[in-house]
């Protein structure tokens, strides 16, 4: 296992192998010639690839950022990024997940998800780009006519063409259905596409050499609102019968973004059929544009919640390092002496506070990931009401993950930079950026306030018998039971609790729901859902717990204080197993009990955000 200055390895181990078990995948039919060494042997390619040609880049990326040429209209991506992006595809990362048939990999989703961490890691706008070629392709995979994925799939997934997803419009952020992009049938069953698209991820670049844009539009005459939204493959250029490129498709890119971090990543605008002459295929059925895309959509969200874990990870793993070799002041117990020896700054206890924070989330952000990648390839390989409970764990965890990993992210590059000081600030350092580049996770693919009235209208309320909700509560349940005799008592009391007092909340929301009361319930869906973080990744740090303790045990016994550390400088699984046990315990016992102060607030049903009309906001210009 090699050191690294993004993941720690030895916790990606465990996750899959300890908590998730994803070789017991063997049993399916799927993955029979798959085992553990196979996964590993990816797992540590994909970690020398990234640290040596990506992670290598990130920097010079960030600094250059994408160029964009007004006249003509090309966009150029970081060179370092090129020579990285052909190494990727030709490993054959873009379709890790995907069969070997279409150009895939075949692996289980926590694999992909843990090699998709180390990338991410080593340069988060580095990954837009094979992230949403993968996305883009899997609509076409699970949507597209025969001839269709022919034409498309094999060259997305083995990296040659590139994929975006165009949902956005200046007046159809949040509002998507809100869109005005137009589709106009034509006699030989295609249709010319009218609009413009903004803020395009990866929408063009000097590196692909076709993009295939998945573009939501309106067939002229369907109805307004979301239910007359349909899809279309818009390719940059048209593909010939034959596979080989054809004529330009009158898609240009207008403008580039400037931002506030992934400045690696292309922003675009992109103006379909400025000449009349832009091609679209309907992919699907009409009118089943949103239902389509939202299977991207989640895709994509569970990709945005990873890249929350991934600079968080990147972040934390930055801070130990730095906080092991800056020296400044003395050991606490030393303060009064004047001669005591300078120390280490990650022997003081309000930096160990830090780090173990750190710690605690980056590894709770990363059962919870993995978790979900591993329900999402349960769902495929399952039946009956197995199947049916993998699904309904992945329905009401996605917003969960998305907005909470994002959130969390941005708390945690912060205290990154907190443990580097001054430093920390400046540019000399990786972990500013790391800041600048969460930011962004919080409000694309659905903004957090988006996640969490999904996560309590249609995850929760709308959600019949609060199904999802139920099983939830039942996988609780069930590491509780498990812990009973392994963990202590205080610490499985504060997840039954949590559990209680959360569903007081549903009960509450429920009743408002019956009596028509909306306006409560959208006012308490941010509070709700950033509860429900706290309270999953408490689940998940008592499962872990479950594991870790009598590990633990059995490697360090009951050596104590000096002996005990001793002990650990040179035993690194026993240090390891500490270190997880302490960070779990860190977060029930430290982190977690603030859940409680949430609930009290949503209980407390204050009223101010409903009574508060937009003219109480004084002192800002009125337009
Ligand atoms: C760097 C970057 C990359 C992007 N990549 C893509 C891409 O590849 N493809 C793509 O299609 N789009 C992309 N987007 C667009 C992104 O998904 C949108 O910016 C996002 O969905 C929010 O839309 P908006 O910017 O119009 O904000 P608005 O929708 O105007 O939202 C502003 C605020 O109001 C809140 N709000 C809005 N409506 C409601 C409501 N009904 N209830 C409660 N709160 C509400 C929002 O939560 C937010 O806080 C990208 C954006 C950026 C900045």
């Amino acid at each position: 296992m090699m050191r690294n200055p993004l993941v720690d390895q030895r916790d990606v181990q465990f996750v899959l192998f300890e908590l998730l078990k994803i070789d017991g995948l063997k049993q399916y039919q799927k993955f029979a010639d798959q085992d553990k060494d196979m996964y590993e042997a990816t797992i540590d390619l994909a970690l020398k690839m990234a640290v040596e040609e990506v992670y290598s880049v990130n920097k010079e990326a960030d600094k250059t950022g994408v160029k964009y040429d007004p006249e003509t209209k090309k966009v150029m991506i970081p060179e370092g990024y090129k020579n990285a992006l052909r190494k990727y595809n030709e490993a054959g990362f873009v379709g890790m997940i995907e069969d070997p048939e279409i150009g895939g990999m075949g692996m289980p989703g926590a694999v992909a998800m843990a090699c998709s961490e180390i990338f991410t890691s080593a340069s988060l706008s580095f990954t837009t780009y094979p992230g949403l070629s993968h996305g883009a392709a899997a609509l076409i995979k699970n949507f597209g006519t025969e001839e269709q994925k022919k034409m498309y799939l094999e060259k997305m997934l083995t990296g040659q063409w590139g994929g975006t997803m165009c949902l956005t419009e200046p007046e159809a952020g949040s509002d998507v259905g809100n869109l005005k992009t137009k589709a106009i049938p034509q006699p030989d069953g295609t249709y010319l596409i009218q609009g413009q698209k903004i803020f395009i991820t990866a929408g063009d670049n000097d590196f692909y050499e076709n993009i295939i844009h998945p573009v939501l539009a309106r067939i002229e005459g369907d109805p307004p609102g979301t239910k007359g939204i349909s899809l279309f493959i818009v390719p940059k250029y048209r593909v010939k019968p034959d596979g080989s490129l054809g004529e330009h498709n009158d898609v240009i890119c207008s403008g580039i973004e400037h931002k506030m971090g992934i400045h690696g990543s292309a922003t675009c605008t992109l103006n379909f059929g400025d000449n009349g002459k832009c091609v679209g295929w309907l992919l699907g059925q009409p009118r089943q544009g949103m239902k389509i895309m939202f299977h991207m959509m989640n895709e994509a969200r569970l990709d945005v919640a990873l890249q929350g874990l991934s600079l968080s990870s990147a972040a934390y793993m930055h801070a130990v390092t730095y906080a092991r070799n800056r020296i400044q002041g003395v050991h606490v117990t030393q303060m009064l002496n004047p001669e005591a020896p300078k120390v280490a700054i990650i022997e003081h206890p309000d930096v160990k506070r830090m780090l173990l924070w750190m710690k605690a989330y980056v590894e709770g952000m990363r059962m919870l990931n993995y978790y979900l990648a591993h329900n999402a390839t349960l769902i495929e390989v399952l039946d009956g009401d197995a199947k049916k409970e993998a699904q309904g764990m992945v329905e009401i965890l996605i917003p969960i993950a998305k907005a909470g990993c994002t959130d969390t992210a941005v708390l945690v590059t912060s205290e990154a930079i907190q443990v580097y000081g001054g430093y920390g600030y400046t540019s000399d350092y990786p972990v500013e950026q790391y800041m600048r580049d969460a930011k962004i996770t919080q409000i694309y693919e659905g903004t957090n306030g988006i996640q969490s009235m999904d996560l309590t209208m249609r995850k929760i309320l709308m959600n019949p018998e609060q199904y999802n909700y139920n099983i939830m509560k039942k996988r609780m349940a069930e590491t509780i039971a498990k812990a009973k005799g392994i963990v202590e008592d205080k610490y499985i009391e504060l997840v039954e609790k949590g559990i209680q007092k959360l569903d007081e909340v549903i009960t509450m929301l429920k009743d408002q729901m019956a009596a028509g009361k909306f306006l409560h319930i959208f006012a308490a869906c941010t509070p709700l859902q950033q509860a429900m973080f706290m309270l999953t990744l408490a689940w998940l740090h008592l499962w872990s717990l479950t594991l870790t303790i009598p590990k633990m045990k059995e490697l360090v016994g009951d050596k104590k204080g000096e002996e005990r550390d001793k002990f650990l400088a040179d035993n690194e699984e026993a240090a390891y197993y500490s270190g997880r046990v302490l960070s779990s315990q860190f977060y029930l016992g430290a982190e977690f009990p603030k859940f409680f102060g949430r609930i009290d607030a949503l209980l407390f049903n204050e009223t101010a955000v409903i009574k508060a009309s937009k003219d109480i906001f004084t002192g800002a210009l009125l337009e």
